[in-house]
């Protein structure tokens, strides 16, 4: 653990710090998950470009669950150590997917997305001005969470828009 380092955080307890960032790396391995297996399992219409968008993004909640991690780490703390912990520390639980339809595997994602968004913008609430390494990681997160969100959307009404012509075209 780094003194100096962590004793520059004000007003807060470092303790509520590592815990909150332990129920976002669950959300994260979670999210990493379900993206990994909707990319899998997905089927439809435009599958191809929704199988680029869900890996992309499954890269990077990775990539979040590392920075969550190694933030954890520097303020002293351990990263969940069992995978069943996921289930017990979830802010946004996880979409099992049922219907394998591209727009349907997109309506999960997005309301992952807005849970995700919600999450990291009260952390970026809690840090700011006060641990400002922290706020900096969250807020960097929040950033991809939002273009994440975006993403999926815009693709979602791109898909639904094609389906809505197709069906036009063929009456
Ligand atoms: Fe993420
Ligand atoms: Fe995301
Ligand atoms: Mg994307």
């Amino acid at each position: 653990m780094a003194q100096r380092g962590n004793s520059i955080i004000r007003d807060l307890e470092i303790s509520e710090v590592i815990a909150v960032l332990n129920k976002a790396y669950a959300d994260e391995w979670l999210a990493y998950y379900q993206y990994f297996i909707e990319a899998k399992v997905i089927k439809g219409i435009m599958k191809d470009a929704a199988i680029a968008e869900l890996t992309q993004h499954a890269t990077d909640e990775l990539r979040h669950a590392n920075m969550v991690a190694d933030r954890i780490l520097q303020l002293g703390g351990t990263p969940l150590l069992n995978p069943n912990e996921w289930f017990t520390h979830t802010n946004c639980g996880y979409e099992e997917p049922e219907d394998f339809d591209v727009v349907s595997i997109l309506q999960d994602s997005i309301k992952g997305e807005q849970c995700a968004i919600s999450v990291y913008s009260q952390l970026a609430d809690m840090t700011r001005n006060k641990d400002i390494v922290t706020y900096d990681i969250v807020s960097q997160i929040l950033a991809d969470e939002v273009e994440h969100e975006e993403d999926l959307q815009a693709l979602h009404d791109d898909i639904v828009e094609f389906i809505a012509d197709i069906k036009q075209s063929i009456q």
